[in-house]
């Protein structure tokens, strides 16, 4: 008696650790037993429910089908259902045929996960390689074109063909910082979370006169004035190469979605507890039901101005990713007609910063 008592409460002790839901299923659909997991994915009392039928104590179609599909067949079934609990999440559900002595299977075990994040990480993924097999396609197409152009001898002067040359290298050109911008995406990503940026105690100012010599030609054309404000001796324990890279993507697109004469500031200020990068332009802004999106890869306001003036849609995930390598993240405030600001928070060390 002893020997069976322990061995069941053992047995019990399993299924009650378990993360995964467990439910044994009778052949004619009652609940043989239901550990706590699963107990609480659909609000029932372990205790109470047992010898309930599924449809009564399971008010969720998906499962109940899933139950008799899976009470008729021989073989393992596997499916992924929908469950509404604190909004949706999806259920990834097992079941196999529950075995006593007898040759028949007395019912079926079903086993479940959450896989809701799991889900989301492959969508995200099919989007994106969707997204970059576009992106990359359509310079290829264009490139194709004209190469073809060419090698059939359709053209009709050689200034013709000069220029087709120079198109086909503009499109070579777009593909190459794309490809660029996709490296260096997955570079920060893979050294963020191995934390393995390279930090060292940098004056932001110095950063800020790098970034800005790279943008002045654009910057310079567009007769755009860059200013420099905040503290001047502001330092910060940071990756200057990757900060560098984020201002220069701030700065690049202030430049670039700014009309001619405006000004464009850029500022370094210790506040608490956290170091803020910002970037405020006068530009054409954002309107409010992009905000959101901003930062994801690929995500553009304007898909047509954007590749007009050479942007690829990353410049921001890069940004943001760049924000969270250094424990960071970044945020962004705009008006529509009257401008942007960006703004990178990065965590203030308190022994690597003076001002
Ligand atoms: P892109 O290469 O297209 O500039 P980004 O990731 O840098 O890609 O930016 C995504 C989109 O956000 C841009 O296409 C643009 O529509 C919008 N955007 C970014 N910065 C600004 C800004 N300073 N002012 C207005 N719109 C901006």
């Amino acid at each position: 008696m002893q020997t069976v008592v322990s061995q069941r409460n053992r047995m019990e002790a399993v299924l009650s650790s378990m993360l995964e839901g467990v439910i044994a299923v009778s052949r004619d659909e009652r609940i043989l037993s239901i550990n706590p997991a699963a107990a609480r994915w659909f609000d029932l009392d372990p205790e109470k429910v047992r010898d309930r039928s599924i449809p009564e104590a399971i008010r969720n179609l998906a499962i109940q089908k899933f139950v008799m599909r899976s009470l008729k067949s021989r073989a393992p079934v596997e499916d992924d259902v929908v469950v509404y609990r604190n909004g949706e999440r999806i259920l990834n559900i097992k079941s196999s045929p529950l075995l006593d002595v007898g040759p028949e299977p007395i019912g079926i075990l079903i086993v479940f996960n959450d896989v809701t994040q799991l889900r989301r990480l492959e969508d995200m993924r099919r989007e994106f390689v969707a997204n970059v097999s576009h992106e990359i396609k359509t310079p290829l197409t264009a490139i194709k074109g004209f190469v073809e152009t060419l090698h059939h001898n359709i053209v009709e002067t050689p200034e013709e063909a000069r220029r087709f040359l120079a198109i086909i290298a503009r499109h070579v050109d777009r593909l190459n910082t794309i490809i660029e911008d996709l490296l260096m995406l997955s570079r920060i990503e893979n050294e963020g979370e191995r934390g393995a940026i390279q930090r060292e105690t940098t004056r932001l100012r110095d950063i800020f006169q790098n970034a800005v010599q790279i943008c002045r030609p654009q910057a310079d054309e567009k007769r755009i004035r860059i200013e420099l404000a905040g503290d001047e001796g502001l330092e910060a324990l940071v990756d200057p190469v990757l900060l560098e890279q984020a201002v220069v993507n701030l700065l690049d697109n202030a430049v670039k979605y700014t009309d001619t004469k405006k000004t464009v500031r850029v500022l370094a200020q210790a506040v608490n507890d956290e170091i803020q990068i910002q970037v405020q332009d006068q530009g054409i802004g954002i309107e409010d039901k992009h905000l959101p999106r901003l930062f994801e890869r690929f995500y553009r306001v304007d898909k047509a101005r954007s590749r007009a003036q050479g942007g690829t849609g990353l410049g921001l995930a890069i940004v943001k990713h760049i924000a969270q390598a250094h424990g960071g993240h970044i945020t962004v405030e705009s008006r529509l007609g009257e401008g942007s600001r960006f703004t990178i928070h990065l965590p203030r060390d308190p022994e690597q910063v003076s001002s």
